[in-house]
């Protein structure tokens, strides 16, 4: 039986999810298509009630659904998931179970990509949005010795160092975006992302950083955003958004099929995808 898999979200043609995915399933001799599946609010519960069928294996969900789709949901199978995010769907036998493997997937790459042990470095993360939240538990949850927030906006920061702090966390506000004085620095922000509001700004400096400091930046179109581009001119160790994008995806699959997903070609494929998009 052809199996089917897809992502949930509003818009979701942009996405390079069903590049690497399809690349992988097809990789795998795996009889599986992953497909677009643009969900307004409106349709998101016979969306999740679809998931249901034989034929499917779940699916992905991504913005702005990562939230809304829990309560269509029968169970939440990791930390991440019972923090209040979704990111994929997994169908057992008709029972939706809900994960995130966003914030594994950083960790992943941090770890197989840069080989960065976050257990007792000082951290500092740039934005305070839903991507830096997730980013901020799981550092913290990874060991990090302190966690300091720094955003465009303060207020927000300073919700997420509450949050931080109420779970055991040793989080901090931070008072400027300067890196001096941590190991990782990581951009949380959507500055430096082709299309979007700021494309040729830096989400903070890099002057100042200690020596060997770890710069990431989660965007990843382009591959190489202003900041890392500054980072990396600068001479210090650089990790962009496009292997945390393959890794959660590559856990995504490990979840819908019980296989492990062959990395190198996803990240191939999402390479060859979005070199594609920006050529078009
Ligand atoms: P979000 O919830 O909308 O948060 C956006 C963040 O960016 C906020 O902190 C916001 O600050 C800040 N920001 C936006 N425009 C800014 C500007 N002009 N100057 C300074 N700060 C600005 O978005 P998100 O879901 O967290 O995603 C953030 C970025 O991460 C996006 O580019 C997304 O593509 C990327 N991402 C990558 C991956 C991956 O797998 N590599 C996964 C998830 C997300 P305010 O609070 O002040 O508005």
């Amino acid at each position: 039986m052809k199996q089917r898999v897809g992502i949930i979200g509003h818009p979701v043609a942009h996405s390079v999810s069903p590049a690497f995915q399809g690349a992988a399933f097809d990789a795998l001799g795996l009889d599986v298509t992953y497909e677009l599946w643009d969900t307004p609010a409106a349709a998101l519960a016979e969306r999740l009630q679809g998931l249901r069928e034989p034929a499917c294996l779940g699916a992905n969900v991504t913005i702005p659904h990562k939230e809304a789709v829990i309560p269509f949901l029968d169970e939440l199978g990791d930390e991440g998931a019972q923090l209040g995010a979704v990111n994929t769907v997994v169908n057992r036998a008709g029972r939706l179970v809900g994960f995130n493997t966003d914030a594994p997937g950083f960790l992943f790459a941090l770890r197989e990509e840069a080989g960065f042990d976050a257990a007792g470095a000082d951290v500092l993360i740039l934005g305070a949005g839903g991507a830096a939240r997730g980013l901020a538990f799981a550092l913290a949850g990874a060991g990090a010795a302190r966690v300091a927030i720094w955003n465009r906006t303060p207020a927000r920061a300073a919700r997420l160092v509450e949050s931080l702090v109420s779970r055991g966390a040793s989080a901090a506000l931070a008072q400027t975006p300067g890196p001096a004085g941590y190991r990782l620095v990581v951009n949380c922000t959507s500055v430096g992302m082709a299309g979007g509001s700021a494309p040729s700004a830096l989400p903070g400096p890099v002057a100042g950083a200690d020596p060997g400091t770890l710069f990431v930046d989660i965007v990843y179109v382009p591959e190489w955003t202003p900041w890392l581009l500054a980072a990396r001119d600068a001479g210090y160790p650089t990790l962009g958004g496009l292997p945390m994008l393959v890794r959660q995806g590559a856990l995504s699959f490990g979840l819908w099929t019980g296989r492990s997903a062959p990395v190198a070609v996803m990240a191939a494929a999402a390479r060859s995808a979005l070199a594609q998009r920006t050529h078009d």
